[in-house]
């Protein structure tokens, strides 16, 4: 019988009923650390006070009015993420893909309004990962996302990451934009050069190319600032948000300079829930958390903890990792043993990770864990990291090849 929930995804034997900061419980009891976060999104741990507090007095009032009225929330939080970033503009909608599809729409736009219309080619970078709507596979250029799915949605071309000679190569009078996440996730963790990307900002600016970042993952304070771009001082024109910004709460967010939005006028795009009261009560009691004086502080300095434990944990198993990657809280181990075999083992151990391309284990804590969480990480990680050395030291005791 074919399962009642369709089976696109190949889920670990676990479900989970309650979480409390950096711990979610399963269904038996037992507890895990989860370094996952639900892939970044959970940025301030599970069942944050002000979270639940911000949604449960929201729920009581309002839920839902559509977008033919203001959205109090949502104009609160567009001032808030205005004032905050580069951004002159917000649109919300629900989720990752959402905001890339909204970040492309303007660009094609853009250009369009400029008389422009021929120029509508996004170039994007090997690795990336944009989510799974028709334009954003066609973004993302991974062929195990694109096979099966019909024709490719035209305009994408794809060059390596840090290749400047291949990109300018790429670009031609039909180019709209230039599309990259600072930090790729879910390619495994691989951070675009400092160089690499103001090289990007020269080049667009040169010859009227918009810049747009994908920081769906990288943003809300995962890395330390507020967007991973401010590392590097260099901005974009559009920038995708979502994850982190609604703390489990589905939500995203497009952002632009007044330029580059110049073309989205009233009736040229929409959500039906994008921006709903209840999201947007949460978005807003997660900038106060993420904004508050000290708390990227916090991220930043338990992250160079984090890493540096790291660094020994590596020198402690050699023959199981191998580098350390990422910046901030968004850090990826690459593994000379299987990643999906080593974050089954770690879960068994009580922890929780996320498998990346490149064969990279990513580590997304929660941004709120404490040098107590930390040291409890690297004690499961050596753990496990152990049973891998001593399952190689077998092999290699019986002949077989490790
Ligand atoms: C998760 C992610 C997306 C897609 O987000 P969805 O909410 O799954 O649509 C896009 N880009 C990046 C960098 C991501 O990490």
């Amino acid at each position: 019988m074919f399962p009642s929930l369709l089976p696109t995804y190949n889920r670990a034997d676990v479900a989970f009923v309650r979480g409390e900061g950096p711990y979610i419980f399963a269904e038996d009891g037992s507890r895990y650390l989860d370094f996952g976060a639900g892939v970044a999104v959970n940025a301030l741990g599970h069942a944050h006070p002000k979270l639940v507090a911000a949604l449960t007095e929201q729920a009581q009032r309002l839920w839902h009015t559509s977008n033919y009225y203001r959205v109090a929330g949502q104009e609160t939080l567009s001032k808030r993420l205005v004032e905050s970033t580069f951004a002159d503009t917000v649109f919300f909608g629900n989720s990752g893909a959402e905001a890339i599809e909204c970040a492309i729409k303007m660009a094609r736009r853009y250009h369009y309004v400029n008389g422009e219309a021929e120029r509508f080619h996004i170039v994007t970078f090997e690795g990336a990962f944009h989510g799974r709507t028709m334009a954003a596979i066609a973004a993302g250029g991974q062929a195990k996302y694109l096979e099966g799915f019909g024709p490719k949605v035209e305009g994408f071309d794809q060059v390596p990451m840090n290749d400047l000679a291949a990109l300018e190569a790429a670009i031609t009078p039909q180019t709209a934009a230039l599309l990259i996440e600072p930090i790729q996730g879910e390619g495994g963790i691989r951070v675009a050069d400092r160089e690499f990307l103001r090289a990007l900002r020269r080049l667009c600016d040169e010859r009227g190319i918009l810049l747009i970042f994908d920081e769906i993952q990288s943003g809300v304070g995962r890395t330390g600032k507020f967007f991973a771009h401010e590392w590097v001082g260099v901005t974009p024109d559009i920038m995708a948000v979502a994850k982190g910004i609604g703390g489990g709460f589905p939500m995203g967010a497009c952002l632009a300079t007044a330029e580059a939005a110049k073309g989205m006028t009233a009736g040229t795009h929409g959500s039906t829930f994008g921006g709903n009261p209840l999201g947007m009560a949460v978005g807003n009691a997660v900038l106060d958390v993420v904004l508050a004086p000290g708390f990227l502080e916090h991220v930043e300095k338990i992250a160079n903890y984090f890493r540096q434990q790291l660094a020994g944990l590596i020198a402690e198993h050699p023959g199981v990792f191998e580098e350390l990657r990422g910046a901030g809280l968004m850090l990826g181990l690459k593994l000379k043993v299987p990643v999906a075999d080593f974050v089954a083992k770690l879960r068994a151990h009580g922890m929780l990770a996320i498998p990346a391309g490149d064969n990279v284990m990513r580590l997304l804590p929660p941004l709120i864990i404490e040098e107590e969480h930390v040291r409890e990480a690297m004690r499961l990680l050596s753990e496990t990291g152990a049973e891998f050395d001593s399952a190689k030291s077998d092999d290699t005791k019986t002949g077989v090849a490790a």
